[in-house]
């Protein structure tokens, strides 16, 4: 039986990553993106969105552990969360781990993502869209952080790049939207691409963000199958303390917690902070 033809991941013009798929499992053009998920013998069961590497089963745990748990361990009690994208619901498992988290909204463009990755990704969620502390919106986000007139403790935008339905979560009116809905102590993160080779993310969402928070920064963490190095998370609040910490209190903190990672640890989450020259050099700053 010959195998199916190879996922060729296309973000760069003249180089890329290949998969070979032991099995497609589901692939369909739905209402907004092209939707494949099959199984590879190196990274287990692997999502894509039009062309472009979402999640693995074998490295999720590394982008959903650092964009949930820096966050959350940075805000002294998080208990209102929002989601922005995530259909896979990897952010979801994780934000609920956090005994403080009191209510989650998720807000979803494609319906689709959350039904075929709670059936063929169902380690991704595990049972969190199940649980009785969460409330799915299916919407655009930029609309919904619009008209919302809740205040969070934590927003998290997990999105696809800004090229189709993710382009509205990387614009100015989608981070306005943000800052209305942030609590005062709030904290907002954002994927934001992979510095080494989409740089000009990182400038264009540090300039679109700086007009609305008093403390924007990075962190980051490297994803092996986001290609080209280090995969590089937004940070926004109107709190700079909240990413001054003093780390046996957030070591402290975090076996108080009692969440079993496999990645984030407390001297992991001081040193995502820590900035390769050439991204502050991009971002005008030294620290
Ligand atoms: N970890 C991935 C990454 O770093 O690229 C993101 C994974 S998650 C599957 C991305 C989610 O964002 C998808 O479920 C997609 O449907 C959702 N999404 C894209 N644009 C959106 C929008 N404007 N509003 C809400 N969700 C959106």
């Amino acid at each position: 039986m010959n195998r199916p033809e190879m996922k060729i991941e296309r973000l760069y013009p003249s180089w890329g990553q290949a998969f070979s798929p032991e099995k497609v499992l589901f692939e369909h053009q739905t209402e907004h993106q092209h939707l494949v998920i099959f199984k590879n013998q190196q990274w287990g069961k692997v999502m894509m969105l039009d062309g472009v590497v979402q999640t693995t089963e074998k490295d999720e745990f590394i982008y959903h552990e650092m964009m949930t748990h820096v966050p959350m361990f940075s805000h002294h009690n998080p208990q209102k969360v929002l989601i922005i994208g995530g259909g896979d619901g990897g952010i979801l498992r994780e934000v609920l781990k956090h005994q403080s988290v009191k209510h989650v909204t998720q807000v979803e463009i494609d319906q689709a993502v959350i039904d075929m990755c709670i059936k063929y990704l169902p380690n991704h969620s595990a049972g969190a869209f199940t649980d009785e502390r969460v409330d799915v919106v299916i919407d655009d986000g930029v609309n919904y952080v619009s008209r919302c007139s809740q205040k969070f403790d934590v927003i998290i935008s997990d999105s696809t790049d800004p090229i189709g339905p993710g382009e509205s979560l990387f614009t100015s009116e989608f981070y306005h939207g943000v800052q209305s809905c942030l609590a005062d102590d709030g904290v907002f993160v954002a994927q934001n691409g992979v510095s080494f080779m989409q740089l000009d993310e990182v400038i264009t969402t540090h300039k679109r963000l700086s007009p609305c928070f008093k403390d924007v920064g990075f962190y980051a963490a490297a994803v092996p199958t986001y290609v080209g190095g280090i995969m590089t998370f937004a940070w926004a609040s109107q709190n700079p303390t909240l990413r001054q910490f003093d780390l046996s209190q957030l070591e402290h903190k975090i076996q108080q917690a009692a969440i079993k990672t496999q990645y984030h640890t407390a001297a992991i989450h001081q040193a995502s902070f820590a900035l390769p020259r050439y991204i502050l050099t991009a971002l005008g700053t030294s620290v």
